[in-house]
């Protein structure tokens, strides 16, 4: 019999595994709190379980985390991990600080089908979904690894302690389109919100989508969070060529559907993201035809009043590679676009870049991925490049090997 792999259980999951043993629903919470809260990964740690529970588990389950293939520190505190999912594939999880909060971003699958231009991660194409207890294990790791590190004697000069919450906000704005994940990433969203697992609210938990409508719809139903939808163009014809998914779902059902949403979010606006391509989508023009297409009397492809959206935009600079043929507008360009979306009364927001010294910034998150998609053939426009960190680890999974997981300490800076 393999074991359970336990981080693969939301806590209802858990209540009807330990219900197999013979065990009352209470046992699960205390099991899910020391996964989730105290962060265990050894059955023997858990000293208010009864022996016979922990004897039982300990042939029937495993809390099994992730192989980190390496880390890199940037200078302005990011980090980045890079964690082995088997196969020859890696995703990446990047853990941003900030003065009133901990981001981090995370992973949903081992490349991406969507295929937009100006992704890095798209232009490697797509080779697998990650499970629930990979999505999970990326915050249950860095979240306990950093309350660890915090609380060195180090951590404890500069004011963090154990009881604090390092990671307040979850961004699924790593690699791949959560919502083509749906059935791993609502169980693992769960688990970011259960007061018994990360107690995150909400508002903190971020769904960010290329505009999967119909999955707009079932999370608005199933377990509505913070929804970050990723535009980048103002029209039909411009966006179905960067966003090759607009093609399924033009503009007019994506804004429908974020309206829709709105009814349960638990925010009351919608989050645009806009990467500013230079020449490309970062016009005046297309600034004011964004207006026309997020304002109340706004029109889509002559479909009146279809529009009007609470929303605000974060305008993030393109972070370049190569491979797009593509370059990052200009500041005074993006300084420009963003004075006529707020002079139009929508709010805007310019985004920091951060971890540029070790390309942990949006849409540089590469990894390492066997394309199983063959996205290079796809992609006519310019010849694929796949990012490496070159890691011994990153170099075994080149060569096709099995990565060794090694100690975060002991990869490379
Ligand atoms: N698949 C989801 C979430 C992952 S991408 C989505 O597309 O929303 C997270 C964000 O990074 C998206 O807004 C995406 O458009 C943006 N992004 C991708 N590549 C980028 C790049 N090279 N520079 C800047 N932002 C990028
Ligand atoms: Fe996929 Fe998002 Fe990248 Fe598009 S931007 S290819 S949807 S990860």
């Amino acid at each position: 019999m393999t074991a359970v792999n336990l981080l693969e259980l939301d806590r209802e999951a858990l209540a009807a595994f330990c219900e197999q043993l013979g065990e009352k629903p209470f046992r699960a919470t205390q099991l899910f709190r020391w996964i989730h809260q105290r962060g265990a990964s050894d059955f023997d740690d858990m000293t208010d379980l009864a022996k016979s529970l922990r004897q039982k588990l300990a042939g029937r389950a495993c809390i099994a985390p992730m192989g980190v293939v390496s880390e890199q520190a940037s200078a302005d505190g990011t980090i980045k991990w890079l964690f082995d999912v088997g196969g020859g594939n890696a995703v990446e999880t990047v853990f941003i600080p900030e003065d009133d909060r901990g981001t981090l971003c995370v992973s949903s699958q081992a490349g991406c089908a969507v295929g937009c231009r100006f992704c890095s991660t798209g232009h490697q194409g797509f080779s697998r979904n990650l499970s629930t207890g990979e999505i999970i294990a990326q915050l249950w790791f860095a979240e306990h690894q950093l309350r660890k590190r915090f609380n060195s004697p180090e951590g404890q000069r500069v004011g963090l302690t154990d009881d604090k919450r390092v990671i307040t906000n979850v961004v699924m704005m790593g690699m791949g389109e959560p919502l083509q994940n749906y059935s791993a990433l609502v169980p693992a969203l769960r688990m970011m919100l259960d007061d018994h697992g990360y107690g995150l609210s909400r508002r903190r938990v971020t769904v960010s989508t290329s505009g999967v409508v119909p999955m707009i719809e079932r999370l608005r139903d199933d377990c509505p969070v913070a929804l970050a939808v990723s535009l980048h163009a103002p029209n039909d014809a411009l966006r179905n060529d960067l966003v090759p998914l607009n093609r399924k779902y033009p503009l007019h059902e994506l804004l429908a559907a974020c309206r829709s949403y709105l009814a349960a979010a638990p925010r009351d606006f919608i989050t645009f993201e806009y990467c500013m391509l230079d020449g490309v989508n970062d016009t005046d023009a297309c600034a004011h035809e964004l207006l026309a297409l997020v304002a109340p009397h706004g029109v889509v492809h002559g479909r009146e009043g279809v529009s009007g959206i609470s929303c605000k935009f974060n305008l993030i600079p393109f972070n370049p590679f190569p491979a797009s043929g593509l370059k990052r507008s200009p500041n005074e360009r993006v300084m420009a676009f963003a004075r006529i979306l707020q002079d139009g009364g929508v709010v805007t927001t310019v985004r920091k870049t951060r971890g540029d010294d070790i390309d942990a910034a949006c849409g540089q998150l590469a990894g390492e991925v066997q394309d199983r998609t063959r996205a290079h053939e796809r992609m006519t426009r310019a010849p694929v490049q796949v990012h490496r960190i070159g890691s011994p680890a990153a170099r075994a999974i080149e060569a096709g090997r099995a990565p060794e997981s090694v100690a975060p300490h002991e990869s490379e800076a």
